[in-house]
């Protein structure tokens, strides 16, 4: 790609941008949230839909000059119910956290009960970390897996009529298997609560078909468009025709001002991509090489968490696999060019800073093209790394082959 006008006024933004770029090229990209979008969303992400200013919804805004606007917007939408079998869908949330902060805010009142996943255990930032603004609103109780890395539905619905929440949330970023959604729903409708699922780390393998669909069973949904969804990043909502109106109220103007209109373009013709029979294959491709990565790892004697995956990703306990923690695992790996997250593990005793686990996750790599043999080179590169003990001569012989795989499935070079 040429940026010759940037080449020539910015040289230092320039040059990081050409250091990303290569980094991109010549790194496995394994963290779990990450993608490559495709060169026309990267394209539609720099257009000059980036200067317009347009607060309210298609048909309805506050300032004129929205023909075109409208045009992009109501095509993400559409797309979007066709993807998902939504009912309504608001496509402005910039991002993952403020669209959950919205859907919060259009059905909660402050000091209410929201019933979700612990966050050690699998659960997201957004769903009650303590430092997080709707986690000083709402009141957050965590419900937990088991030693087999299933959820007891019995447990969690007696939970459920102890806490009497308004909101039950299913949804997770570090989580390997497939929620029971009709149980989740079921458990909240008993209690009188909204349901809510939080897709974001799933909602490509949902478009793909590779998954159950959460929407048919949830009040309301929610996800990011830029994981294995490889759109641009943002944040998108779907939910029930009844609470369209108050959805889209949170969003604009409860929770944000002018929306993204370069980015909606961008997630309209990423949802287009999603559409197309080749997408399918992608979501699948992206299972079998996560089924792939945990047999070999268990082969290789790794302890793979909550009994082995169903999506995109999987948890390494690597203190009791390698006797490593979680961050020299996450440097031994980064030092033979394979990128991934130090992550904690249920009810971790290490704590988030230095955690003991690490997770890995295949939708970046499966869109450059590895298959099952190259993410089983992956699986024996991750072993030598974390058996490593550091060593340098070692790391940098790894890095070397790593390098060379990845030069033989450049992305958009
Ligand atoms: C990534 C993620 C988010 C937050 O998305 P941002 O775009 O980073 O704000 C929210 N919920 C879940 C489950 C996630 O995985």
């Amino acid at each position: 790609m040429k940026y010759t006008h940037l080449k020539k006024q910015d040289s230092a933004v320039y040059k990081a941008l050409l250091g990303e770029q290569k980094r991109q090229e010549e790194g496995v990209e394994m963290i779990a949230s990450e993608n490559y979008v495709s060169v026309a969303v990267l394209e539609t992400l720099g257009t000059v839909f980036t200067n317009k200013y347009s607060e309210g919804y298609p048909g309805r805004r506050y300032y004129g000059g929205q023909e075109f606007t409208d045009v992009v917007e109501t095509l993400a939408i559409e797309r979007a119910k066709k993807l998902f079998g939504a009912e309504h869908v608001n496509v402005q949330s910039h991002a993952g956290a403020p669209a959950n902060l919205a859907a919060y805010a259009a059905i909660l009142k402050p000091g209410d009960t929201v019933l979700g996943m612990n966050l050690s255990h699998g659960g997201h930032l957004t769903h009650g970390h303590p430092l997080t603004l709707p986690a000083q609103i709402y009141r957050f109780v965590g419900y937990k897996t088991e030693a087999d890395g299933t959820i007891d539905y019995k447990k969690l619905e007696a939970l459920a009529k102890k806490e009497k929440p308004k909101l039950v949330l299913a949804g997770f970023s570090s989580y390997t298997r497939q929620l029971d959604y009709a149980k989740i729903s079921a458990i909240a409708k008993k209690v009188g609560a909204y349901s809510m699922m939080d897709m974001a780390h799933i909602a490509g393998l949902i478009a793909g078909k590779a998954v159950p669909n959460p929407v048919p069973y949830f009040d309301i949904v929610t996800t990011t468009t830029h994981k294995t969804l490889r759109g641009p990043r943002g944040g998108m909502i779907l939910c029930r025709a009844e609470l369209a109106k108050a959805i889209d109220r949170a969003v604009f103007p409860g929770v944000q001002g002018g929306p993204l209109m370069n980015t909606i373009a961008a997630k309209a013709v990423a949802f287009g991509e999603a559409l197309r029979p080749e997408f399918k294959k992608y979501a699948r491709q992206i299972l079998k090489n996560a089924k792939t990565l945990q047999k070999e790892m268990e082969k290789y004697g790794a302890q793979v968490l909550f009994g082995g995956t169903e999506n995109h990703m999987i948890m390494l306990d690597v203190v009791k696999s390698y006797d490593v923690s979680g961050k020299e695992a996450e440097k031994y790996l980064d030092a033979v060019g394979i990128t991934i997250n130090k992550n904690v593990v249920p009810d971790d005793p290490r704590g988030p800073m230095d955690p003991s686990g690490i997770r890995i996750g295949v939708p970046a790599v499966t869109t450059r093209g590895f298959k099952e043999k190259e993410i089983k080179l992956i699986a024996k590169y991750i072993h030598r790394a974390l058996s490593s003990k550091g060593e340098v001569k070692l790391l940098n012989n790894i890095h070397k082959e790593v390098k060379q795989l990845c030069k033989k499935f450049p992305v958009y070079l």
